[in-house]
């Protein structure tokens, strides 16, 4: 913490997690919380939702000219999803690591898709690509706005 430079900087960020509908269905909310608590991140919302089709939408857009694009908002509205914030130092390049690559079958084992999923169209969690991206989708899917709170372990995780 403070202002003491460190060797590499590295920016606060906010990235947009969810555990999709078949993280949910298959119980691996628990597991895939877990990791990002265990890693050190800061939770600053979290929510078990059941998504109105135009967020599903929206979050999607970029994608809407592809195949899967239908099939992808149907996936995401087939059940309800955990949607969380995270926050921390380089947390969106980060989580995309721990997340894995989008298709599981070439994700590395220890990933979260690399050891809980096998298909691209049921790979259980989404992570923001860009921190401008973590900043528009908390805004999408937390218009309630984040909790701000204290994490009285941060010594123990920041020099
Ligand atoms: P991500 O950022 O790793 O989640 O990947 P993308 O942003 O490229 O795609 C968003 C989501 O669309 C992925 O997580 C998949 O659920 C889905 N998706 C991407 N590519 C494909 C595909 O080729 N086929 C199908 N069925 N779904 C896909
Ligand atoms: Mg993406």
């Amino acid at each position: 913490a403070g202002s003491r430079a460190r060797a590499v900087s590295v920016r606060n960020e906010i990235s947009y997690v969810m555990v999709k509908p078949d993280g949910v269905q298959r119980g691996l909310v628990g597991e895939i919380i877990g990791r990002f608590e265990r890693k050190g991140f800061k939770l600053r919302a979290l929510k078990l939702y059941s998504t109105p089709k135009e967020v599903a939408e929206e979050h999607y857009k970029d994608l809407s000219s592809k195949p899967f694009y239908k099939d992808l908002v149907q996936y995401i509205l087939s059940g309800p999803v955990v949607a969380m914030v995270w926050e921390g130092d380089g947390v969106v390049a980060s989580a995309r690591k721990l997340i894995g690559a989008t298709n599981p079958l070439a994700s590395e084992p220890g990933t979260i898709r690399g050891d809980l999923a096998i298909e691209v169209g049921r790979n259980v969690i989404h992570g923001s690509d860009s921190p401008d991206n973590g900043e528009r989708e908390t805004a999408l899917w937390f218009p309630e706005g984040l909790v701000k709170w204290d994490q009285t372990l941060e010594p123990w995780l920041k020099e």
